[in-house]
């Protein structure tokens, strides 16, 4: 295992959101910017800290903590056993917003998509998936993303930026807000838009916030970071203590440095011995994804080769059937192959799961509904989906029927 230090408890004034004035609101004792940490960034800590430097007692902030996460209120006004005073610093001091929700898409599997307004016409998504009791939200840590992955739609948009954690840890406030009463997120994945790895302060740090009691309390076990493989950032997985998936995607060296370039950098001995180190120090399974590319990863001489690959690493394997988008070249497989692939993984003794492509008429595939969207923003667009009856909820456009 790397053992490079790793500091979670990082300064909150890291991250920030500046807000430029307009010219005419300017004044000679007016600064051109207005500095507040976007609340949603701070772990109780980073609140304690400021506090703290404000002569404030420590309390203060776990009340502060209580309305926001458990109540829910981010209007100071209500915070009710707040002083008049305190509530209006609240206003000055930190920015309580979440990132918009631009659309909103229901599926008929039960899938929900949410496109996110990050500002200067970027979006992010995040999808909230029904299975077997639990409700897992997968949630974005870029926009776009440089690891060039030639079957993946969020692989062809370059890197825009980087997510702030207030922006990670807005995703999943904004979904559940949107719950039932009897509902609850149960899990959470890094397997939106983005390489979590390629943005691991923020990530890292987001989780923390979540998994606080003060707080989401979202249990650690129920994380799950998932990489293309960069090697020298995976030990921050296993010492923040959550789960590890790797995006594997290929047999060998040849072929995945065919459809993921970063194997070039990173190529699969020194990923699965990074995997190895996970196992050892975590006593837990790693998960590989694989996506079944029709003619390039789904043949049977593949599905062995996969099983000698990972045999010496505790797994399990999610194979997934390629989710189609035009200008890839790339095929989803027949059925039929995808089950030959499955029968021949389990025959030989994996622990193998097929994973149903839950929401693709929602565009549910890595990064597909941000595009349509960006293309369109005025009116998604929802004529290729192949779904009547959808519910719809465009923020911009309001309530759109069909
Ligand atoms: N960057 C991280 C997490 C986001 S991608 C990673 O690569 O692991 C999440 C998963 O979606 C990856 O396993 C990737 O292989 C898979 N994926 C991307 N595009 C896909 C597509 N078109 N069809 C099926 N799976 C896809
Ligand atoms: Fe990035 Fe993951 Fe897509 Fe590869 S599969 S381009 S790492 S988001």
């Amino acid at each position: 295992m790397h053992r490079n230090p790793w500091d979670p408890a990082k300064s909150c004034f890291n991250e920030y959101e500046v807000h430029s004035l307009k010219p005419s609101q300017l004044s000679s004792e007016v600064s051109t910017y207005q500095v507040r940490p976007n609340f949603f960034s701070l772990t109780i800590e980073d609140l304690k800290a400021i506090f703290e430097g404000q002569g404030k007692e420590q309390f203060r902030s776990q009340q502060v903590f209580k309305w926001v996460y458990e109540k829910r209120t981010t209007d100071p006004e209500k915070m009710s056993n707040l002083s008049k005073s305190f509530r209006a610093e609240l206003r000055n001091l930190f920015d309580f917003s979440l990132p918009p929700v631009a659309t909103h898409l229901k599926s008929i599997d039960g899938t929900q998509k949410f496109l996110f307004d990050m500002g200067q016409g970027m979006t992010v998504e995040a999808v909230l998936i029904p299975s077997d009791g639990r409700l897992t939200l997968c949630i974005s840590s870029e926009i776009g993303c440089n690891m060039a992955c030639r079957f993946c739609f969020t692989g062809k948009q370059k890197l825009k930026r980087r997510l702030q954690t207030g922006e990670i840890v807005g995703q999943f406030m904004q979904v559940h807000d949107r719950l039932g009463p009897d509902e609850r997120i149960s899990n959470i994945v890094f397997m939106g838009m983005g390489e979590p790895l390629d943005n691991p302060e923020a990530v890292f740090k987001s989780i923390e916030i979540l998994h606080s009691t003060w707080g989401m309390n979202v249990s650690k076990k129920r994380v799950t970071v998932s990489t293309s493989g960069i090697v020298p950032e995976m030990w921050r997985i296993a010492a923040s203590k959550v789960r590890l998936a790797v995006s594997l995607n290929g047999p060998d060296d040849a072929i995945r440095t065919q459809v993921m370039p970063i194997n070039k950098r990173w190529p699969l001995a020194q990923l699965l011995s990074a995997c190895k180190e996970y196992t050892r120090a975590t006593r837990d399974k790693v998960t590989f994804e694989y996506v079944l590319l029709k003619g390039v990863t789904d043949q049977i001489e593949h599905a062995r080769k996969l099983y000698k690959l990972t045999r010496d690493v505790p797994c399990k394997i999610n194979i997934i059937p390629f989710n189609e988008h035009p200008g890839t070249g790339f095929e989803r497989p027949d059925d039929s192959q995808v089950a030959l692939f499955h029968k021949e993984l389990m025959n030989l003794g994996a622990h193998v799961l097929l994973r149903r492509t839950m929401g693709r008429d929602i565009f549910a595939a890595c990064g597909q509904l941000t595009s349509a969207y960006e293309e369109h923003p005025k009116m998604m667009d929802i004529s290729n989906s192949t779904l009547g009856g959808l519910r719809v909820t465009d923020s911009r456009g309001g309530q759109l029927s069909l």
